[in-house]
């Protein structure tokens, strides 16, 4: 057999446990597994040393997002070059429609972001923000390949925000369709109520940025989330926690899946290595950011959550903001433009604080980063593992190398960076996207607009074509996945 490109000698890590091997591509896809392929007229990438992981799927990020009266600071362009630099392969942004726009009107603009931009490959979940008018366009969005909706519990400012009514509808939907609803989880009543008593000239002066934090206790989140899977226990609809923050999430997780309800949560990395400690420094307004992260119970929380199965994926919500669009906040903390930059340390954070710190093991961390993300956004098998027949999108990386996070340095927009000066292994040597090497030796080196919108036809537990049976919860957690698990589904 005669490949294009070989990946020679590398730790292979596969859904079927980890080969020090080849991955040999043919065009734009892997076409072949062995531990001594013939490389003869094929491009050769030397992985001898290192670890090759499939490319990490980013399923919750938004770029060039207007938002509280800035948008957010990395575009297409920063964002996919920052997320290949840190072995991101693919990402999901969030179409959300502006003033009196249609949900395909919201995905044309999400689209015309991404096209001629992306360095990689992407998609988009479609933001249903005003029911009454959006309900009907549920169904045509499915038909143009978007199987995930987001519907968020507070920012009736920004005129986003979803009650019970359009949770509970979205919902039925959602599980006639076989597709999912993405859920932002915060109870915005008693939010709204809290921020209001604090909300002083006098409280401001004291606490500063701390106010973030002490406005969102954790019941915050856990009571919208106990709401949110009431309404999926009540419809059957696929739920999908996004930015699980709380300790108190997990648990609820834990025991709605128990009980059966089609429900996945997600978190993101900086909930696994920050904690709220942040808000008392002189610069803690840089990290705010929606849900905040919270206590170290909470992180330690969030850990084992990965480690048994409660929690499925972390993700990023990359929504860059630089520190001139930080000081917009003047000392009002209800002004911070809220979000953190993160593509580009996804990799790095989890595989240093996870890999190598114990927390989870490489192929624990390649099922919540790249396969379990996959399955669950309906993009499996194309994306999430290494196997003949997916994409050849790859991250190689080196088992022990070091790099400092220096602002200056990195390819996101952000002049600033919540890991400044952390020294971190798992920043891609080598990325390769359908094929094409897109990161050599930490540098990128992938052409600008390469990158292409991703169809779908299924998402979450079931899917529409029972190929992810593999995925029911009867069986147990998510993660990790099983390789006859896999094979009893024909997948594998
Ligand atoms: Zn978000």
């Amino acid at each position: 057999m005669r490949f294009d490109r070989v990946v020679k000698g590398g730790n292979v890590v596969t859904p079927a446990g980890a080969f020090v091997g080849d991955v040999g591509i043919t065009g734009e896809k892997i076409a072949a597994l062995g531990t001594d392929l013939d490389a003869t007229g094929a491009q050769v990438v030397d992985a001898r040393g290192h670890h090759v992981l499939p490319g990490v799927l980013d399923v919750h990020v938004h770029l060039a997002l207007p938002f509280m009266g800035a948008v957010s600071a990395d575009d297409y362009v920063s964002g996919t070059r920052a997320g290949a630099r840190g072995g991101v392969t693919t990402l999901i942004d969030f179409a959300i429609p502006y003033k009196g726009d249609s949900l395909s009107a919201a995905v044309d603009n999400w689209h015309k972001k991404a096209e001629g931009n992306a360095l990689f490959d992407y998609t988009f979940h479609v933001c249903v923000t005003r029911w009454n008018e959006h309900k009907d366009q549920i169904r045509g969005m499915v038909d143009r390949g978007f199987t995930t909706f987001k519907e968020f519990m507070i920012y009736a400012s920004e005129g986003w925000q979803a009650d019970d009514r359009a949770m509970y509808g979205t919902l039925e939907k959602m599980r006639e369709y076989g597709t999912m609803l993405l859920v932002h989880a915060e109870s915005a009543r008693v939010l709204d109520e809290l921020i209001e008593r604090h909300h002083t000239p006098e409280m401001m002066k004291k606490y500063g940025a701390r106010l973030h934090p002490m406005t969102r206790p954790n019941f915050i989140e856990a009571e919208a989330i106990q709401r949110a899977v009431q309404w999926s226990e009540a419809t059957g609809g696929q739920l999908y926690i996004v930015h699980m923050s709380t300790g108190e999430g997990a648990d609820i997780i834990k025991a709605a899946q128990a009980r059966g309800v089609p429900v996945i949560a997600e978190t993101c990395v900086q909930y696994l290595v920050l904690d709220d400690s942040v808000f008392d420094r002189e610069d803690g307004h840089l990290f705010a950011c929606c849900p905040q992260v919270k206590k170290p119970k909470d992180v330690e929380r969030l850990w084992k959550g990965l480690k048994s199965g409660e929690v499925s994926v972390v993700s990023t919500d990359t929504c860059t903001f630089n520190c001139e669009q930080k000081a917009m906040w003047k000392g009002d903390w209800t002004k911070i433009p809220m979000g953190l930059p993160g593509l580009e340390t996804l990799l790095p954070l989890a595989y240093t604080r996870g890999v190598l710190e114990g927390r989870l093991t490489l192929d624990e961390m390649c099922a919540k980063l790249s396969t379990n993300p996959a399955k669950i956004m309906g993009l499996y098998p194309r994306k999430g593992a290494i196997q003949v027949g997916a994409d050849a999108d790859l991250a190689i990386i080196h088992p022990a190398t070091k790099h400092t996070v220096v602002p200056s340095q990195m390819e996101t927009n952000a002049d600033w960076s919540p890991y400044d000066g952390w020294d971190l292994a798992g920043f891609a040597r080598t990325t390769i996207s359908r094929g094409e090497v897109i990161v050599s030796d930490y540098k990128v080196v992938g052409r600008q607009g390469r990158g292409q919108w991703l169809p779908r036809t299924f998402a979450g537990l079931e899917g529409t074509t029972g190929e992810m049976s593999a995925m029911r919860l009867s069986r147990g957690p998510l993660s990790p996945l099983r390789l006859e698990d896999l094979k009893a589904a024909g997948i594998a």
